[in-house]
Order: C-alpha cells, then structure tokens, then sequence
C-alpha cells in the first residue's frame, strides 16, 4: 500500500490526483489488475470524471454544494454533518483496472479527490490489487 497527502485551500474543492496515484501504482510495481484508491476519512472521498474542461470539476463542487447545503438544519454537533452527507454521496473509493502496468482510464477520465470540510491536508492511499 502506498500513500500520499493531499492539500486543499478550502472548502469544497476536487483535486485531480491521477498522476500521483500513477505514481503510486508504479511504486506499487503492479502490471495487470486493479488498483484501489481509497480516502480514510469521513468528510471527503474519491470519484472519476472529465479532466479535459476544468468547468466540468467546478460545475461538480457548485452542485454537490447547492445538493447539500452547509446549514442544515442537521443534528451531528461537529457542525459539518453537510462534508458527511456528500462523502456518503461521492463514495470513499475508486477502483481503476491496470494492464501494462498503467490505469485504464477513459480518454477523458481523470482521478478525483474530494474535499468537503477543507481547507485541510489529507491522506489517499493506493493498494494494488493484482490479476489472475
Ligand atoms: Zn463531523
């Protein structure tokens, strides 16, 4: 398993890490399979989608933002039950096949990691899950 950090500089931001789990993967020395990508915490998460057109990330924060307003009204004292509510909704983990030692990923795909309670630094780790 190998892991790294991500820095976000505010509250609700997408980072694109697909060259660090590339990274990752390399370290991990894996050729076929899959490769995990998994955020060890309750209020952010990792999701797949377009790297091409940056507003297609910025459209993603506006709406997961206007889907789970920050004021509730919620119950969780801690006061960001709404970083709870979108980590659920985007999901802790990404699972991404490998051949040849590189992500299959999608023309247009890029690796997200997801912050909803930033700015904050967080850990992303990558286990490699190896072929038959
Ligand atoms: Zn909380």
């Amino acid at each position: 398993m190998t892991e790294f950090h991500v820095k976000t500089a505010s509250r609700t931001r997408l980072v694109d890490i697909t060259r660090e789990v590339a990274k990752a993967l390399a370290a991990e020395g894996l050729q076929s399979g899959a490769v995990l990508i998994y955020c060890p915490h309750t209020t952010a998460g990792i999701t797949i989608n377009e790297n091409a057109d940056p507003d297609v990330v910025t459209d993603l924060e506006g709406a997961l933002d206007r889907l789970v307003p920050w004021d509730g009204p919620y119950r969780h004292g801690e006061g960001n039950s709404a970083a709870h509510v979108k980590s659920t909704l985007v999901g802790a983990s990404e699972t991404v096949p490998v051949e040849g030692g590189r992500l299959v990923l999608g023309t247009w795909q890029g690796i997200y990691f997801c912050e909803f309670d930033g700015p904050r630094t967080r850990r992303v780790q990558v286990r490699a899950l190896s072929g038959a």
